[in-house]
């Protein structure tokens, strides 16, 4: 029999209507936003797929628990019982809130690179690696080669490349290493999980040499459902059970809880470490408040932990993967061109297959994104050229090798009838793509420029 559908194991109960529009008004819109889809209107959208960062929605349960918020500067009941949640979830001892996942990174890089040190990381991503540079450490890659070959089908794109992490011993020595700083469903990779069979193996290596893995846990849960899905003896596991041999094999980690954990901000730093635990209770009151709050009110602290007790339901997890790769399907089968297999998190269109013709240096990624809000509203982000910057030594357009267009799927928010709307409009655009003309820019800011870059069509 062929896999069932599995419904959203969830009623709606509010709704947020969205705006109708029309492609002439989307057209005015893009032309204003210097067809760039960071400088829309959030209410000019109708399918909004630029991040599932924040963009969650929360359950009758949580938004109840918001009206149980204990406001008071120390000691909030919240704060006990996010940490309850995290001891028990997660099966880390000490916990250390903070407002977003960076705070946690900036803490942690701080207080455990010894400038000179390196971190190596299945992959990077961007504020992770920023704040391990500021510390003065170095980032290694340690991913295994297929994660950078987008033809590449293998299941656990995520796994590190033991060999790689062996050499980088054998130069520099045990000692030049702070942490191992590994990535669930690795974000830059396309939402790539890693084996449990290889974290395994990572942990006994890094026990050999006393280095401990301090996990960037943002998208764990993602990758347990992976795990369950595809790896031999864990189909009959409960997804709270793979969850917590998982973390099992860290000594810590930080965490953005504005994705996995069901929540619109927050984060936290979580610990088996008294040393380390001790210190960053001393670092967290400098910069985001004292160690029961650390930047969060107590409502917000009450809604994350009753989220981190939710997320871990089998039919939640189940139901937000399997939409995801409901899409990809929709497009395999429409016959656009994308990233596979599909990831955790996003479906990645690949612009370069899309529009083959294009030259790289008039922004097909960049393109395609624009043309698709246009089509139908749905708004996605670039990942390729814009990206990618300029080369400092050159000043010359990085001309990365993936130009991608990356459909970013919030948690619990849409049905897969939106999903039946933007695979529809892909198809679409698809059928007239000979019609669609590159983009020059305009405006180019120095630092991180797809944020504010602004374009113009080429006549
Ligand atoms: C979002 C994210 C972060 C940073 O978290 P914020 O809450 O946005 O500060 C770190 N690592 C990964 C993999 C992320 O996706």
């Amino acid at each position: 029999m062929t896999k069932r559908t599995i419904a959203e194991p969830y009623k709606i109960k509010a709704v947020e209507p969205i705006k109708v529009t029309t492609p002439e008004y989307r057209a005015k819109c893009m032309a204003e936003a210097g067809y760039n889809t960071f400088l829309l209107r959030s209410e000019d959208v109708t399918i909004d797929l630029l991040t599932d960062s924040g963009t969650t929605a929360m359950s009758d349960r949580q938004w109840a628990g918001m009206m149980l918020g204990d406001e008071a500067y120390a000691g909030s009941r919240n704060f006990y019982h996010l940490e309850q949640a995290i001891n028990e979830i997660y099966g880390f001892k000490y916990v250390v809130p903070t407002h977003q996942g960076r705070a946690a990174e900036h803490i942690t890089s701080q207080l455990r690179i010894q400038p000179g040190q390196y971190v190596p990381m299945n992959m990077y991503f961007t504020t992770t690696r920023e704040h391990v540079e500021r510390a003065g450490g170095i980032f290694f890659d340690c991913i295994i080669d297929e994660a950078h070959d987008t033809s590449s089908k293998h299941p656990f794109k995520g796994n590190v490349d033991i060999a790689k992490l062996d050499r980088l011993v054998a130069e520099k020595g045990a000692e030049a290493i702070a942490y191992l700083s590994i990535a669930p469903c690795v974000n830059m990779a396309g939402g790539q999980p890693f084996s449990m069979a290889n974290l395994r193996e990572v942990s006994a290596w890094g026990e050999r040499y006393g280095i401990p893995i301090i996990f960037d846990a943002t998208r764990a849960l993602e990758n347990c459902y992976f795990i369950q899905q595809r790896e031999e003896g864990y189909a009959d596991r409960s997804i709270r059970e793979i969850f917590k041999e998982l973390m099992s094999y860290g000594e810590g980690c930080t965490m953005s809880s504005k994705k996995d954990n069901l929540v619109n901000i927050g984060g936290f730093l979580a610990t088996n470490n008294d040393e380390f635990f001790l210190r960053a209770k001393e670092m967290v009151v400098v910069f985001e408040g004292l160690h029961t709050y650390g930047g969060m009110s107590g409502r917000d602290m009450e809604a994350l932990a009753r989220g981190i007790e939710e997320m871990v339901e089998d039919a939640h997890i189940a139901s937000r993967v399997r939409q995801v790769e409901y899409l990809g399907q929709r497009l395999i089968d429409a016959g656009v061109p994308i990233v596979e297999p599909v990831g955790g998190h996003a479906v990645f269109i690949d612009a370069r297959g899309f529009l083959p013709d294009m030259p790289q240096d008039h922004f097909p990624a960049q393109t395609l994104a624009a043309a698709l809000y246009v089509d139908s509203g749905v708004r996605s982000m670039e990942r390729g050229i814009v990206s990618a910057g300029r080369d400092p030594e050159t000043g010359e357009h990085r001309h990365p090798k993936l130009e991608l267009v990356r459909l970013t799927i919030p948690r619990r928010v849409y049905t897969n009838l939106h999903m039946d709307v933007v695979a529809e409009s892909c198809e679409a655009l698809l059928q007239q793509r000979d019609s669609i003309a590159g983009l020059k820019m305009v405006y180019e800011p120095e630092k991180l420029r797809f944020f504010q870059a602004r374009f113009e069509p080429l006549a």
